[in-house]
């Protein structure tokens, strides 16, 4: 029995052939886990949120920067002004949309350690990432739980989105060659040169949620059909992929990523598109950020909010601390000065604070 307050905000939606009262149901009781939360992860974000779907969980490491607002969806001026976490904002933002959906921030870097806890319990999950290593754990988990997901990815005038059910279709490992990560680097330097257009984002993310929103409605979806939007010629064309019967993963169950043993990202790693550094530290750390932030002067403190508190270091770097003590070192993609901040202003901190 869906109310009548939710009947009449979906009554558009409702008329539409193949969704109806029953569709919209299947929609209100779908679960779904957002893995990352910048240009294509708010845009599916939004598009969901405004669809229906009854839980969305949105998992996001980072927090907005000003330079993210000309290609997101969901984010505001003053969320970048607080450095508020983007799965916190994205949150917000999705209650003020509609109060009745639930929604789960997670302010996290996704892990083959952590993954699972993400996804058990959704029916799709959603790739909003920008990085490769990350889609070929997401894909492991996929397997292993036997989850949908629907690849996306986006740079300069072009996209590219693939709904994957490994049961039935190609995995991102057979459509993508693990040899790939070894130009990660080159590939994050390309995304930083190369930036996005947003438009070819929301071109790219619509395909995305409208393969998920057949996908609950329970009409054909074909799991062998990679969508390449071309923004700059205004088209889409359709690449049948074929599963590779010799796959590692879905193949032969071979989960390499999600046991830890191709995660390959170290502690340190540059951020694509940005001119930042992330931090991961070894040992456990955990902070207070209002505490953290009486360790230095007033003048400082750039933003603070109970997530994260972020620190001008000096006319170039700033410093932003969450509660799980990692950092993002903003003003260098020098992986080594950036860990130095972060020994002086962080670790050290800790360590005299502690005698
Ligand atoms: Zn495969």
């Amino acid at each position: 029995m869906i109310e009548p307050e939710i009947i009449e905000r979906f009554s558009r939606q409702i008329l539409v052939r193949d969704i109806g009262v029953k569709g919209l149901a299947k929609i209100r009781k779908t679960r779904v886990a957002i893995i990352g939360c910048g240009a294509t992860g708010s845009a599916q974000a939004e598009l969901l949120a405004r669809l229906g779907i009854g839980f969305i969980r949105v998992i996001d490491r980072d927090f907005v920067d000003i330079s993210n607002l000309p290609r997101t969806y969901l984010f505001k001026y003053e969320d970048a002004k607080k450095a508020i976490p983007k799965a916190i904002a994205c949150a917000e933002r999705i209650k003020e949309i509609d109060p009745t959906i639930k929604v789960e921030p997670v302010i996290a870097k996704v892990t083959p350690y952590n993954i699972s806890n993400f996804i058990k319990d959704v029916d799709v999950i959603v790739d909003g990432t920008d990085n490769l290593l990350t889609r070929f754990i997401i894909n492991d988990a996929a397997i292993k739980y036997n989850r949908p997901w629907i690849f996306v990815g986006v740079v300069s005038w072009y996209g590219n989105t693939m709904f994957i059910k490994p049961d039935k279709g190609p995995c991102f490992r057979c459509l993508t060659p693990t040899r790939l990560l070894e130009r990660e680097e080159e590939r994050r330097g390309a995304c930083e040169v190369l930036g996005v257009v947003n438009t070819v984002v929301a071109l790219t993310s619509s395909i995305s949620v409208t393969l998920l929103l057949k996908y609950i409605l329970g009409l054909k979806v074909d799991y062998n059909t990679l969508y390449i939007v071309d923004g700059k010629n205004l088209e889409v064309n359709k690449v049948k992929v074929n599963k590779n019967n010799k796959c590692i993963a879905c193949v032969y169950r071979k989960l390499e990523f999600l046991e830890g043993k191709k995660y390959l990202e170290g502690n340190i790693a540059r951020i694509c598109g940005t001119n930042a550094v992330e931090i991961i530290p070894y040992s456990n750390i955990t902070i207070d950020p209002k505490e953290f932030s009486k360790l230095f002067s007033e003048e400082t403190i750039v933003a603070l909010n109970p997530y994260a508190v972020k620190i001008k270091v000096n006319n170039e770097i700033t410093l932003t601390i969450f509660r799980d003590g990692r950092a993002i070192v903003e003003g260098t993609i020098d992986e080594r000065y950036a860990w130095r901040i972060y020994e002086e202003h962080v670790l050290n901190k800790l360590n005299k604070r502690g005698t």
